[in-house]
């Protein structure tokens, strides 16, 4: 055991682990840089109805092209923003431009297009996120139902009785809602029930593993059983085979999303999707 320490304590001096080191600090400056400077860019991804193959809403997903890095992925700077507190104006831009951008579909043809936001847990606590929404809902003239926001399973299980008073509150003002990631952080039914949300988005991890593994398909099945007990919609991520596709459809999974229907996009690409496979929400 106190070898397993020593060996611990001397990894701290392993060149690998300072040059990390190194990077994360330079990341973390030009996070601060990156939004004074444009940086940010959001794609979406449609979420499709499984019976029709139709598209009935937009994800928005946020990506950063730095100076010298190229494009950075949300999952390497999004918990560097998180930890320093630059989410919060981060979240807010993306919140905003969304709107902005679920504005102009509507406008430009698809009137009952909905755009869905990831929330961090960070926002999620903040004291002053409804009046941010409010802000991004009312600054685009975007109806509070036109706005999905998505929350981490996990993110939500952090304070769950907190949690449970701020979506009430958000479902007050008009806004969908739905966890994402779901069947990751084990909540509990008596918790849900207490989550006023719309939808379960299963995560992408057992979608994948369902031809391989019995215990993804074995989640997958009590998801599914799960919303449809409490009556929510349920979205599978991260849907890349028809396989996946045909077996959830099969047992009564609502909507999905992956690259087997489409990768996220930038917003003018998203349009000639529309033009052909845009559906109403039911
Ligand atoms: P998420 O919200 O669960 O988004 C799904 C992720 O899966 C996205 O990764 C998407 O590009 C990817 N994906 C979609 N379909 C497929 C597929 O068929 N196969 C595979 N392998 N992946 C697929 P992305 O864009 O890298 O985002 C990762 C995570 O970063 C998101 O997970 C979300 O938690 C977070 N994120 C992204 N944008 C934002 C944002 O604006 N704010 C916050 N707070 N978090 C964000
Ligand atoms: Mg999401
Ligand atoms: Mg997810
Ligand atoms: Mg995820």
């Amino acid at each position: 055991h106190a070898k397993a320490t020593l060996g611990q304590r001397m990894c701290l001096f392993e060149p690998g682990l300072l040059a990390r080191h190194t990077e994360a600090v330079e990341l973390d400056q030009d996070l601060d840089q990156a939004l004074v400077q444009g940086q940010f860019e959001l794609h979406y991804q449609p979420k499709v109805a499984l019976e029709s193959g139709r598209i009935v809403s937009f994800e928005a997903l946020l990506r950063w092209q730095h100076p010298s890095r190229g494009w950075v992925p949300p999952g390497q700077f999004i918990p560097r923003a998180e930890a320093s507190g630059s989410i919060i104006a981060i979240g807010d831009l993306v919140l905003r431009e969304a709107c902005r951008q679920a504005r102009r579909w509507r406008d430009a043809g698809w009137p009952d297009l909905t755009v869905a936001v990831n929330l961090s847990t960070v926002q999620l606590y903040q004291a002053d996120l409804m009046a941010r929404v409010q802000w991004a809902l009312s600054e685009a003239g975007l109806p509070a139902e036109a706005l999905e926001l998505e929350l981490t399973e996990t993110g939500l299980m952090e304070d769950m009785d907190a949690a449970a008073d701020i979506l009430e509150h958000l479902r007050a003002l008009g806004v969908r809602l739905s966890v994402d990631d779901f069947g990751t952080g084990y909540s509990s039914l008596a918790y849900l029930r207490r989550f006023p949300v719309h939808a379960l988005k299963l995560d992408a991890r057992f979608v994948k593993d369902l031809e391989s593994s019995d215990e993804a398909e074995m989640i997958a099945n009590a998801v599914l059983a799960l919303a449809e007990s409490l009556s929510l919609d349920c979205v599978a991520e991260g849907v890349e085979t028809e396989a996946q596709a045909d077996w959830l459809r099969a047992r009564g999974c609502g909507q999905a999303q992956g690259y087997l229907f489409a990768r996220p996009m930038p917003a003018d690409q998203c349009e000639s999707l529309l033009a052909h496979e845009y559906v109403t929400r039911s």
